[in-house]
């Protein structure tokens, strides 16, 4: 299923190719988050267009909203969205542990309100596997438990128990995709290996990494990943969830991450936010009021190539759709162009060249300074 085609002889950065029921995934890649199975404002064409290999969907949200009997009646979520390319779903623990309200947490699943209508619900090991089948997903996550940030030693010690668990239990339920165990272990180095090892030892398709981007410092997140990564084998995809800033995803994959998803490119779209290669930048700034250039130069995304600075802003001040919509389509470019010259690079085997120069250049400014 994943092909390791190159590793960068500097850094554990890997060049690789990920084969599955809806096409061939090309990585490293970023995953634009689809969770209420849409990529909000954006339409399948447009993703096309941008070059989105693969998309996210949530199993919690589309299970309670539209619910599995519409879904089946469609064939699945590739055929109701008409996103006819792969599609990862989540395994709807994070979802579970984080929105749900009064949960109670056995070894057998989760017990829970629905966050819409406070409807009883339950999601086991057994029922996210089958709610990924509905859907239709070519690469199914399994069933976990994410521990919050800070956790201490002994709940994440029995956490990661429960989740090895259903991580068995998960594997027996027939899926038409791929799975992909999650490795947990909270901020304890020996229990993300407990977790590695245990996971690998059961044969699954890819692994990912879990329990990051969870409120914990910067270095914390790098060092899950430097802690999970080593038990690792070689030739199946490794999979970061829930990130990141360009700067943590060009450093995740230095140490040897292949696979992306994050929420930012589109949430803070809505806050006028837009990544360039210099750094955020915030068009909501007066600044840019009369700016009569795009967004960032050199940018061939539709937004930069028809748009100033100027009227976004003007458009995100009065709340226009066509802001947001533009704002994302800008965003998410630059998130899946980043990957492409990531491969580019490593290709060429130049990628220490290029994650040293976009550190030198990506740089976070503080309001005050944009105000200027
Ligand atoms: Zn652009």
């Amino acid at each position: 299923m994943f092909e390791l085609l190159q590793v960068d002889p500097f850094s554990k950065a890997r060049r690789g190719r990920l084969t599955t029921n809806h096409g061939v995934i090309q990585t490293p890649i970023f995953m634009p988050v689809g969770t209420q199975g849409t990529v909000k404002s954006v339409s399948p064409a447009e993703l096309h267009e941008l070059g989105a290999q693969i998309i996210l969907g949530n199993t919690y949200h589309l299970f309670l909203r539209p619910g599995l009997d519409i879904i089946r009646e469609f064939g699945g979520l590739h055929q109701f969205s008409t996103w006819n390319s792969p599609i990862l779903t989540d395994s709807g623990g994070y979802q579970v542990f984080s929105l749900a309200k009064l949960r109670k947490i056995t070894d057998e699943g989760v017990h829970f309100q629905s966050h819409i209508d406070g409807a009883p619900c339950f999601i086991g090991p057994r029922e996210a596997m089958e709610i990924q089948a509905t859907l239709g997903s070519d690469i199914a996550m399994l069933f976990d438990e994410c521990p919050p940030y800070p956790c201490e030693y002994d709940y994440a010690a029995r956490s990661l128990e429960r989740t090895l668990l259903w991580a068995a239990r998960c594997k027996e339920v027939p899926t038409p995709g791929a799975k992909f165990g999650i490795i947990q272990g909270a901020t304890f180095p020996e229990l993300r290996r407990q977790s590695a090892e245990a996971l690998v030892a059961m044969d699954f398709d890819g692994y990912a990494v879990g329990g990051v981007s969870v409120g914990e410092p910067e270095l914390e997140m790098m060092a899950a990943v430097d802690n999970s990564v080593p038990y690792l084998p070689e030739n199946k995809a490794r999979y970061a969830m829930g990130l990141g800033t360009p700067p943590q995803m060009i450093e995740m994959i230095a140490r040897g991450i292949d696979m992306f998803d994050c929420v930012l490119p589109t949430r803070v779209a809505r806050n006028g936010t837009a990544f360039t290669k210099h750094g955020p930048l915030n068009l909501r700034n007066a600044c840019h009021a009369k700016a009569k250039g795009p967004i960032e130069e050199g940018c061939t995304c539709v937004a930069c190539r028809d748009f100033s600075r100027g009227y976004i802003r003007h458009l995100l001040k009065a709340e226009e759709i066509l802001g947001l919509r533009l704002m994302s389509l800008h965003n998410l470019h630059f998130y899946l162009n980043l990957m492409s010259q990531v491969r580019a690079a490593i290709e060429g085997g130049s990628f220490s060249t290029f994650r040293t120069a976009f550190a030198s250049t990506y740089r976070v400014r503080s309001a005050d300074e944009e105000q200027e």
